[in-house]
């Protein structure tokens, strides 16, 4: 345990939580490696550009997503504002003024209706309107078919500036499709892979498809600061919304911009942009970095198999409870953390509010819970948890009477 840590939250009075949901935001994210803390606390003791700060970090993402450049953002969701931006105004800098204003520029991005989520709204603060695409056949289970790619061509317009494509398990085999009809005509891809790690594969393996610009959170699986994200893709709007985020208080005569940032495209030294609220520390800049470059080389398997193993002891403490029986969902290659389903049945709900409501407060995954089951993600569970953990489970599954 860090002492430090525990010592600011206690004074504070706010309690320490076990985690057993994942890597939830609300939550606090995931958790950061002490290398990490490390080189955020040696980034916080000097004094910077911030410019090169970027360029620098960008030469580290590209080589760890095979993207031509990347810039660290303040989350996925800044991402998606940054990216939407860049593909509305380019290299524009009258258009990168205006925003979210986007009257008289093209500004329709088009989604498959059945990607719609709640972090759409960071494409629409960008000054976006989002364009529903295909039907909701499978969502609704009326029917076996998917988007097809007449139906991203209707909706082409002169007034489309890209397309946002929500990147999960179950779509992902759609992404070709989509790219190939999009890039015909001469449109970009924004990619939200925002929590699609591990595995690691996936940070190369959008960008190798061909999308021109991809989204990952920070607080994530890549272990980073919680108000961290990249975005990735091709250099020229990696460099525009990059331009877009950064604080340009500057003199125009002695302002020297990124190596990403193509000056000769500019028509004037850019005002502070729609990213200038999400600015980026040298201190997350610094902990991203660390924390990818340390992600990148993990063993995923057996990281996968420590974390079985965790799991395995829980259920088998569990399992001596009356009325309790658990399923290990062993990880797959899409997906490889394993988690633990707890069968509570009927009392699920129940259980639930009394592990909120214990010392200390227990979170576990709900998703399932209208079906009577609790899920364990151990990816937030620091091992001197798991007995609390396997504690605060069984006095709640006792107090049930
Ligand atoms: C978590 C998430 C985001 C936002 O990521 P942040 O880094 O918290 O901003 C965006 N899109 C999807 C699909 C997500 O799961």
């Amino acid at each position: 345990m860090n002492p430090a840590v525990t010592d600011i939250y206690q004074s504070l009075g706010v309690a320490r939580r076990i985690n057993a949901a994942g890597t939830l935001t609300r939550l606090g994210g995931n958790l950061m490696e002490p290398e990490v803390l490390q080189a955020m606390v040696q980034a916080a003791t000097a004094s910077v550009d911030m410019a090169e700060l970027q360029t620098a970090a960008s030469k580290v993402i590209a080589r760890v997503t095979g993207a031509e450049a990347g810039i660290v953002t303040s989350g996925a969701a800044a991402g998606l504002t940054l990216a939407t931006a860049a593909c509305l105004a380019r290299w524009d800098v009258a258009r990168m003024a205006a925003l979210p204003d986007t009257r008289g520029m093209p500004n329709e991005v088009l989604m498959v209706r059945t990607q719609r989520n709640s972090y759409d709204h960071a494409i629409r603060l960008a000054g976006a309107r989002i364009v529903d695409i295909g039907h909701n056949d499978r969502g609704t289970g009326a029917g076996i078919r998917g988007l097809e790619p007449w139906e991203i061509t209707t909706a082409i317009t002169p007034q489309t500036v890209a397309m946002v494509f929500v990147a999960t398990a179950q779509t992902v085999h759609e992404l070709p499709a989509v790219l190939q009809v999009v890039h015909a005509h001469g449109l970009p891809v924004i990619v939200d892979a925002a929590a699609q790690l591990p595995p690691r594969g996936n940070l190369q393996r959008f960008i190798a498809a061909g999308a021109d610009l991809v989204v990952f959170s920070g607080g994530k699986a890549i272990g980073g600061p919680q108000a961290s994200g990249i975005l990735v893709g091709r250099r020229d709007l990696i460099g525009s919304a990059l331009l877009q985020m950064m604080d340009m208080d500057v003199n125009p005569t002695s302002w020297s911009p990124s190596a990403l940032v193509d000056r000769a495209a500019l028509s004037g030294v850019p005002h502070h942009g729609i990213g200038r609220g999400f600015k980026v520390g040298k201190e997350e800049i610094a902990g991203l970095v660390c924390a990818l470059e340390r992600f990148f080389v993990r063993d995923e398997v057996a990281s996968a198999q420590a974390l079985t193993a965790r799991l395995q002891a829980i259920a088998a403490a569990l399992e001596t409870q009356p009325g309790i029986t658990t399923r290990l969902v062993t990880g797959t290659e899409l997906a490889p953390i394993p988690l633990l389903e707890i069968d509570a049945g009927a009392g699920a709900a129940a259980l639930v509010e009394r592990l909120l409501r214990g010392d200390p407060p227990v979170h576990v995954g709900e998703r399932l819970v209208e079906s009577g089951i609790l899920t364990i993600n151990p990816q937030t569970l620091r091992c001197e948890d798991d007995s609390v953990l396997m504690r605060c489970l069984i006095e709640s599954c006792r107090s049930d009477a």
